[in-house]
Order: C-alpha cells, then structure tokens, then sequence
C-alpha cells in the first residue's frame, strides 16, 4: 500500500504536496494493534496558495513511551524546526504536525482538533496549520485555523 502524496481542497484548488521522504515516513510509522502513537512535526516550503511538505520528523526514544503525542510535541521537535529554518535561511519552516491512529481511515479526536486549534494559535506567522492523521489504509489532511475554522483536503486525482 503506498499513501497518495498529493492533496487538494476542491474549492480553493490549494495542494499539499508530501515528498517521497514523508510519505516513507508515515509508511514505516503505520500503527498496530499495540503500537504507541507515533508523531512529529512538518516542514517544508510554502509556494504561493501550495504547500510542499519535505520533512517529517519522526518520534523520539522518549516520546514513544508517552501515550499522548501533544503533550510532548514541543520538546525536541521545535529545536529541529528552528534548526531547518536557519539554515535554509528562512525558506523551510514549520508547516504543521502529523500523529497516528490505529484506524484505518482515521478521524480526529475531540482532544486533536482542540490541540490543533491552539497549535495553529502559536504560530507566528498567522496560518493555518496543517495537521495530518496517518492510519492504516488512508491519511486524514486538514488545515486547522486559530479561530477553530477547519478545512478537509481530498486525494487529488489530477496530482498523480
Ligand atoms: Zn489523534
């Protein structure tokens, strides 16, 4: 099974796009029947209304241990984030965060689209953020916005 790598919002025609690197990412991170969640954060460039997502970061020694992915989002993951964005000086910068669930077409939690929500409050850069759902048959992918606004986006036939 390979994940799609390019996603839409039908209404605005906005793309996320998932390199080769992330999607292998997800692949290798598909969570079992006793898996702990697994997450991390995203990065890449913004084009225009675009997104291009070249980098997720995948879970820490400690953060596997830990049940819940938010708790612990802020350490460590940020450190990458601000490293990425210094030396790509300013062009690659936080996009978002992904976690997993043991479904297959996964859907978010109360307790995701709150966190979403005040992730997308932190940023500094006013947009909304990306948050992907990995499960074990198909991805969920939405922007989150800091009013609580949410937008669905759909496999993009037209991207393949
Ligand atoms: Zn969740």
């Amino acid at each position: 099974m390979q994940f799609l790598n390019t996603w839409k919002d039908p209404a605005s025609e906005r793309l996320v796009y998932f390199s080769a690197q992330v999607i292998e990412v997800f692949e290798r991170y598909i969570q079992g029947e006793n898996d702990a969640e697994a997450g991390g954060i995203l990065l890449g460039h913004v084009r225009g209304i675009h997104l291009e997502v070249l980098e997720a970061t995948v879970p820490t020694r400690k953060d596997r241990r830990l049940k819940y992915f938010f708790e612990r989002l802020v350490e460590g993951h940020k450190g990458i984030a601000e490293r990425r964005w210094r030396e790509s000086n300013g062009l690659v910068r936080y996009l978002g965060e992904w976690h997993t669930h043991p479904e297959d077409h996964p859907t978010p939690s109360g307790l995701d689209i709150s966190e979403w929500q005040k992730l997308a409050a932190a940023r500094r850069d006013g947009r909304p953020m990306l948050a992907v759902i990995v499960g074990r048959r198909d991805l969920r992918v939405e922007y989150s916005s800091s009013n609580g606004a949410r937008l669905r986006l759909y496999h993009s036939s037209s991207g393949q």
